[in-house]
């Protein structure tokens, strides 16, 4: 690693525990109808406003031991693992994708997909604006970087990558009220909502290029399969049929799907990555352009 990758990943792991702790108050208040900024954070057991140095993604839950300083109500640890995981994932994108200018846009997509599914995990609506809002921001940042330095051809890729997704999301909705009929995978107009967690997935993908989408995919795809056969599994049984299950699922594909593609681009180097790189008008000039006097 050279020291410019290193201080890239670091910034991108500080950048994601601060997301990690918005994600958290995203998913909590964006359903509830609440502002994002107004009250400031509190502790919900005692109503009391937090400091600023209790709001300190990581340090400030290990320096009071995951209790609420003045009342000791628990701070749940998954506040920290969300932190925490958003940071890891961050520092991944930040070490795989190329350009860096790529990165931000990257990260934001992935953001939006990991709001969603802790929304789901909530079992809250999964609120479309956070959707349309993260995908449009994300697809802006990349929009600079494909201007910047990537090339449009990977703009154009991720277009496309939205608009397959886009497909992919009408065609499982359609299948959804089939599938709703079976317990456990929970109502049509819930699965609809999950699906649309593959536009930003479907961005990022298209993005990356054909060998991180095809990886990607096969992740997604292995991850819908498990979550069919565990639903299946259930159908024999009694148990009610949860709403949030088939919405889960589909936000869990996206979200995986992203990560594996983000890893396959970093196992793989194809031609594209690096020979995009240098858009023709868009790239630096040639060596013996700054040679010249
Ligand atoms: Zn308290």
């Amino acid at each position: 690693m050279t020291a410019d990758l290193v201080a890239v990943v670091v910034v991108a792991g500080l950048v994601g525990l601060a997301v990690g702790s918005f994600l958290d108050v995203v998913a909590f208040r964006v359903p509830l109808g609440l502002s994002l900024s107004r009250p400031r954070s509190y502790c919900p057991a005692c109503d009391r406003p937090l400091a600023w140095f209790e709001n300190v993604p990581v340090v400030s839950w290990l320096v009071l031991r995951g209790r609420c300083r003045t009342c000791g109500a628990r701070i749940p640890g998954r506040v920290v693992a969300g932190e925490t995981g958003t940071a890891a994932l961050f520092c991944l994108v930040a070490a795989v994708v190329r350009p860096v200018a790529a990165v931000p846009g990257c990260c934001i997509l992935l953001a939006t997909g990991l709001a969603l599914g802790a929304m789901a995990a909530d079992g809250s609506t999964l609120a479309p604006s956070v959707t349309i809002v993260g995908t449009a921001v994300g697809a802006a940042a990349l929009a600079v970087a494909a201007g910047t330095s990537a090339g449009w051809g990977h703009l154009v890729d991720a277009g496309i990558g939205v608009g397959a997704a886009g497909l992919a999301g009408l065609f499982g909705s359609a299948r959804a009220g089939r599938l709703a009929t079976r317990p456990g995978l929970g109502n049509r107009s819930g699965v609809a909502d999950g699906l649309a967690a593959l536009l930003p997935a479907g961005a990022v993908l298209g993005w990356l290029g054909p060998w991180p989408a095809a990886g990607g995919a096969l992740v997604g795809i292995v991850v819908g399969i498990g979550a069919a056969g565990a639903a299946a599994a259930r159908r024999g049984s009694r148990q009610r049929a949860r709403v949030g299950n088939g919405r889960t699922a589909a936000v869990a594909v996206a979200v995986l799907a992203m990560v594996g593609a983000i890893g396959t681009a970093g196992l793989t180097s194809h031609p594209r990555r690096s020979g995009s790189a240098l858009p023709a008008g868009r790239s630096d000039p040639p060596a013996a352009h700054w040679a010249a006097p």
